[in-house]
């Protein structure tokens, strides 16, 4: 097999090379390069990052443009391909020159190059692949009260990115509420205004890995700025969006570099988004320097939809797919599934995917067989509300006293209790807790977990009836 063009071209680069340079030279600055294509005589190599890339451009490019125009052609150009971090590259041309023009002096081997007239300003376009889903975008994003805030507070970044006053948006809420669908309609709403602003959606554990690749091989290698290349690299963005921002406890580094980035980029004007499954109060194991940035901009809490909006949702999907359910069906989808916005589509997929199948027909029979089937978990199913309704029926306490402002003994407890299952049982923040079961706060939320803690450790009958009352929530209904 021969090898291809491009490897073959840059193969004899190297050869050339090789004789002008001192082996050790050589091996440790070209060693690592790879070709990558070969198209119109423009020649892409990939470097391992871009200070590798100064390093090659202030000592060697005399000598490559040399090479590459003889292997070439006189029009021949170079573009480096950087790999900034692992699974994210930039391209370039030589950083304000130009080996395009057969005219140009060149300058010989070692020979310090100092720009001048070949300097291009604004040539380093750089091209990063925002990684975003272009199916998460606010057509898709259906209104409703569980989301307005969220929505309209995106919709107004994406109108005028890092200028307006929600910077940073912080959202959060429990899993399958659309942090990540809404997060990501606000980078396409901006990449569609704004083509040429750079934006980037990044997993905060992929950025926790890409961080810790960084600083591990600086402590290898003698290539100490990698982590320095990491900065630098997301110091480029101008809408930098990072999910579950919740998976950066405890990592003290990695904080410390995202502390670092936050505020370069905050200082700068560029746009922060961070989605987190609960709000920065509720935050453990995060810098309090990194928690108080947070609270800077604006938190908008996703809540699980209402019924009219789980029904909206479940047609706009239908409407996306072609496909046509009755509308009875899709109510009795709608009302199946509550606290969760995933499952409510995992149950219209599969639905659809049944009826193709098997060739049945969409009918509410099939829809009933399906949702006992998946649906079985009844613990998934509890949310703050109905651990409410087993308490009041539990004490026989109506939703009313319970939700007052009274402070009489018996009541006060059965809001605690209600506090302590719903923090255990759902994934409902603190604070959204506090605010369904009466419009308390979060620390008053916090305290009632602990008062009923203690009680339960050292009052028999009382936590009696706190597992009385978690054994009927895990009862199915
Ligand atoms: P989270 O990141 O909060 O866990 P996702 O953003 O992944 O949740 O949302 C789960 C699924 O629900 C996605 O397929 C998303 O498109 C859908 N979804 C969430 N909110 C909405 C909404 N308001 N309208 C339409 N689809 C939604
Ligand atoms: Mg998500």
């Amino acid at each position: 097999m021969t090898p291809e063009k491009h490897v073959e071209v840059w193969n004899r680069c190297l050869d050339i090379l090789r004789d002008n340079l001192q082996e050790d030279t050589f091996k440790t600055w070209f060693g690592p390069i790879k070709p990558i294509s070969l198209e119109d005589q423009r020649l892409t190599i990939e470097v391992p990052s871009d200070f590798w890339r100064e390093y090659i451009e202030e000592h060697f490019l005399g000598i490559l443009s040399k090479i590459v125009r003889r292997e070439i052609g006189p029009s021949a150009t170079l573009m480096y391909k950087v790999r900034i971090l692992d699974d994210i590259f930039i391209e370039q041309r030589p950083k304000g020159r130009t080996v395009r023009n057969a005219e140009l002096p060149i300058p010989d081997a070692g020979e310090h190059y100092t720009g001048s007239v070949y300097a291009i300003p604004g040539i380093r376009k750089l091209n990063i692949e925002p990684c975003l889903n272009p199916i998460y975008n606010f057509e898709n994003f259906i209104e409703g009260t569980c989301n307005r805030l969220g929505r309209s507070a995106g919709l107004s970044i994406a109108a005028n990115p890092g200028r307006s006053t929600f910077n940073p948006l912080f959202i959060y809420g429990g899993p399958g509420l659309g942090k990540t669908h809404l997060a990501q309609a606000i980078g396409i709403a901006v990449k569609e205004r704004f083509p040429e602003k750079v934006v980037l959606y990044v997993g905060a554990n992929t950025f926790q890995n890409q961080y810790m690749n960084a600083a591990c091989s600086a402590k290898n290698a003698n290539n100490g700025n990698k982590v320095a290349d990491f900065l630098r690299f997301y110091q480029l963005i101008d809408v930098l969006i990072i999910d579950d921002v919740q998976e950066f406890a405890e990592k003290k580094g990695t904080q410390g570099a995202f502390f670092h980035i936050f505020n370069y980029l905050h200082q700068s004007g560029k746009q922060l988004i961070l989605t987190s499954d609960k709000p920065p109060v509720d935050l453990q194991g995060l810098d309090q320097r990194l928690l108080s940035r947070f609270k800077w901009g604006l938190s908008a809490e996703l809540l699980p939809p209402a019924y009219e909006t789980r029904l909206a949702i479940l047609k706009s999907k239908c409407a996306r797919e072609g496909v046509e359910i009755s509308e009875d069906v899709l109510a009795f989808v709608a009302r199946s599934v509550k606290s969760n916005i995933r499952e409510l589509e995992g149950i219209l997929f599969s639905l659809m995917a049944n009826a193709t199948f098997s060739k049945e027909a969409i009918t509410l029979d099939l829809a009933q067989r399906l949702v006992d089937k998946i649906v079985t978990d009844p613990k998934s199913e509890i949310s703050v509300a109905r651990i409410q309704e087993a308490v009041c029926n539990y004490f026989g306490i109506s939703d009313e006293l319970f939700l007052s402002k009274t402070r009489k003994r018996e009541i006060v407890q059965a809001r605690q209790i209600a506090m302590y299952l719903s923090r255990n049982l759902t994934k409902t923040s603190l604070s959204s807790i506090g605010a369904q079961l009466g419009g308390k706060d979060h620390a008053t939320v916090l305290h009632a977990c602990n008062t009923v803690g203690d009680l339960m450790d050292t009052d028999r009958s009382f936590r009696g009836f706190v597992h009385d009352i978690e054994r009927q929530l895990n009862t199915p209904e």
